[in-house]
């Protein structure tokens, strides 16, 4: 069985995330989307929070699974016997800092376990985690970025900014 594991914080997952997840389905029997808790990352959903989204999000998408680890990934998938690791490249950026993740996890694994780099739809590309928190901490729209349960959850989140947008006068602070 072909089995990869698709790695990351999914703070919260996003379009770009589901795009990646549904393709990466269509070439492997098996596809584990592993949130990695990595504490230094100071993330705005919980653990739990995140798993919630994803599963949520994948419900319809055949031969995925949604885990969670707090550990290297190399340890994670010896334990689950995958030898994919599966990353999502969205311009040249991206390339240097996951080309140093890829060669070390090959490295550490003694081979084990590969990377396979899926470019992102071009729709896509210019979105990330962090641009769809700042986007929704100022009340702005972010339907175009996340599927609508992920937009309920981060509205939940920026509720003031929600509210003040919708129910505020419309005027600039500091003016006349
Ligand atoms: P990390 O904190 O490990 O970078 P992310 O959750 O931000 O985790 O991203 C996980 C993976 O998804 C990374 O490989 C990242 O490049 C990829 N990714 C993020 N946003 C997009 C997107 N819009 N399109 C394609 N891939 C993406």
């Amino acid at each position: 069985m072909k089995s990869a594991i698709y790695p990351g914080s999914f703070d919260p997952v996003t379009y770009g995330h589901l795009d990646i997840i549904k393709r990466a389905s269509k070439m492997f029997d098996e596809v584990t989307v592993c949130i990695l808790d990595n504490k230094a990352k100071n993330a705005l959903f919980s653990l739990s929070d995140r798993v919630k989204m994803l599963k949520l999000v994948t419900a319809d998408i055949p031969h995925v699974r949604v885990d969670t680890y707090a550990g290297l990934l190399i340890d994670y998938a010896k334990m689950i016997d995958a030898h994919v690791s599966i990353r999502g490249l969205r311009a040249v950026t991206d390339f240097e800092y996951e080309l140093q993740i890829a060669q070390t996890n090959r490295l550490l694994s003694r081979g084990a376990l590969d990377t396979v780099f899926l470019l992102t739809s071009l729709q896509f590309a210019y979105l990330s985690s962090t641009s769809v928190k700042e986007i929704a901490s100022f009340g702005g729209d972010i339907s175009p970025c996340v599927p609508p349960e992920i937009e309920k959850m981060l509205k939940k989140k920026y509720k003031d900014a929600y509210s003040k947008r919708t129910g505020g006068t419309g005027k600039k602070s500091g003016g006349k």
